[in-house]
């Protein structure tokens, strides 16, 4: 009578789905499996330590905005530290200088971001007819395409693009405005200008950083790196008898006999396994899922192929004292394109958790590639370090410097393009996999493809894919005794 939920992928998302069924099987015997292909769990969410440098390969930390985060954070006993005040300062370069986007309308439209045309053209946002379809919903159009229409093309170029291509590595003219920002979408919708919006909302509490438009919540992190939570998470999870964790373990196919799954799993050392399931998350990467999923529900492979995963390199430098006097108290820098930087922007981690980097030094923290430059993936270690530094000594005049720490972290899917469609693309694959589970119950799909690609969205998809598989089985396991 016992039985199995397997979690295929031990990143944030498939940790919180572990940790999501365990809640919701607690008393239970089902048992539950988590299998990761890597020697450790984590995915995107590896630390380097090295000397007095701590390194985030992948996110920088979480908006602390979404209250799943604290629940997996008291579940793996941690103790969250938020970044310094100086996150709130954000930077644009512009024609190869540093500009800061003020947060106050009138310091930003004065800060020489924007020509005085391009100022007017915003200003005239207020009055700008909101789009919608015939049924008064949202349009799904570009990023690019959106800020254009309110704000005008200047703004969309030189603010928006840089931020979409910082953020997701992704080219505005091709990103879904309500697939990849939903907050503007729904602006539109309820105050039909951002501007009013804007008036609106200034007294809202809660909302410690981003603008109205964008994301809420503090950068949050662990002072050994945010690596912590997934490890803490599944230490604590194997340590109560809640989950097992077995790492090295490559998930090679999956398939249905008509009652059970089957996993046909590879450990590094110990070779090739079958492992039956009753149910099954597949908490990988969506090319990875597609693969497995391709025999049983060659639909959804077909869908989740679609979704582009452009490379990234994650290149970061450690530079001395003259240097962290150079770079401005902040966050760090989105960039716009055309004015001879490859970097896709620069992240000032020695300002926002100083213990990252020894005294007197800083860290910075560059993405090279992305949707608008994949040629990127073909570039060597070394290139990718001297595009790097070339870049960084431009931007802060750092003449013959040279680095005392680096550092190169390559992806070859790295973030999930929300292209114009992915909306749609999301409610198919969730069509069809309720389709395939009416016949062949118990498959999950969980990751940063499906309802936002922040850490803390990938994780809440995990943890309620956890619950619900829980739950599903508890009620069925009720059925056959009723
Ligand atoms: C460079 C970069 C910077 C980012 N910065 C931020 C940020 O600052 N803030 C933020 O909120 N988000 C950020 N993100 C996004 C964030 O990292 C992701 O949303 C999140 O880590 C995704 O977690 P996941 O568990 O869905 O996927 P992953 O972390 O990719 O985990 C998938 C796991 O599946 C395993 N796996 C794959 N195939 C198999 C198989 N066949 N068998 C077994 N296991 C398998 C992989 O090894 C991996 O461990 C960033 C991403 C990148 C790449």
């Amino acid at each position: 009578m016992t039985k199995r939920i397997v979690i295929v992928g031990a990143g944030i998302a498939g940790l919180a789905a572990a940790r999501g069924a365990a809640d919701s099987a607690r008393g239970s015997d089902i048992e539950i499996l988590l299998l990761e292909s890597s020697p450790t769990v984590g995915g995107k969410a590896k630390t380097i330590r090295r000397g007095g440098w701590l390194l985030e390969a992948g996110p920088t930390g979480y908006l602390d905005s979404e209250p799943l985060m604290d629940t997996l954070v008291k579940a793996a006993g941690l103790t969250k530290i938020a970044a310094d005040d100086a996150a709130a300062r954000r930077f644009l370069v512009r024609n190869g200088r540093l500009k800061e986007i003020k947060a106050s309308p009138p310091a930003f439209l004065t800060s020489g971001i924007l020509s005085p045309l391009g100022v007017m053209r915003i200003a005239t946002e207020l009055f700008r007819k909101k789009l919608s379809d015939p049924s008064g919903n949202t349009v799904d159009e570009s990023v690019w395409d959106f800020a254009a229409r309110r704000l005008g093309p200047q703004a969309a170029d030189r603010l928006i693009a840089p931020m979409v291509l910082g953020v997701f590595a992704g080219d505005a003219k091709r990103t879904s405005l309500p697939a990849a920002f939903p907050r503007m979408a729904e602006l539109e919708r309820d105050y039909g200008s951002l501007i009013k919006a804007l008036v609106a909302l200034k007294t809202e509490r809660g909302r410690e950083s981003g603008g109205p438009a964008g994301p809420s919540g503090k950068l949050t992190s662990f002072a050994a790196g945010l690596e912590e939570l997934p490890r803490a998470l599944a230490e604590r999870g194997q340590a109560a008898g809640d989950f097992q964790v077995r790492t090295s373990t490559r998930v090679h196919s999956l398939g249905h006999d008509g009652l059970r799954w089957h996993l046909a799993v590879e450990h590094a050392e110990s070779g090739l396994q079958s492992i039956e399931a009753d149910a099954v998350i597949l908490a990988t990467e969506p090319h990875i899922a597609a693969r497995l999923v391709k025999e049983d529900a060659p639909d959804i492979a077909a869908e989740l192929t679609a979704i582009p995963m452009p490379p990234v390199a994650v290149v970061g430098l450690g530079y001395g004292p003259k240097a962290l006097a150079k770079a401005p108290r902040g966050f760090g820098a989105l960039i716009q394109r055309g004015g001879g930087l490859r970097i896709l922007g620069v992240l000032w981690d020695t300002h926002l958790f100083p213990e990252r980097s020894p005294d007197g030094t800083i860290l910075m923290r560059c993405m090279i590639g992305g949707a608008t430059d994949t040629a990127s993936g073909d570039l060597s270690d070394q290139e990718l370090v001297a595009i790097t530094k070339h870049d960084l000594a431009k931007l802060h005049q750092l003449g013959s410097e040279e680095p005392c720490f680096t550092e190169v972290i390559r992806y070859g899917h790295a973030i999930p393009q929300y292209e114009v469609g992915h909306l749609n693309r999301v409610r198919r694959i969730r069509e069809h996999l309720k389709g395939l589970n009416e016949v062949t119950p118990g498959l999950s799909l969980a990751g940063n493809y499906l309802d936002g690609v922040a850490f803390a969205k990938s994780a809440k998809v995990g943890y309620e894919a956890g619950k619900m598989r829980a739950e599903e089985l508890l009620v069925r396991k009720a059925d056959v005794l009723g």
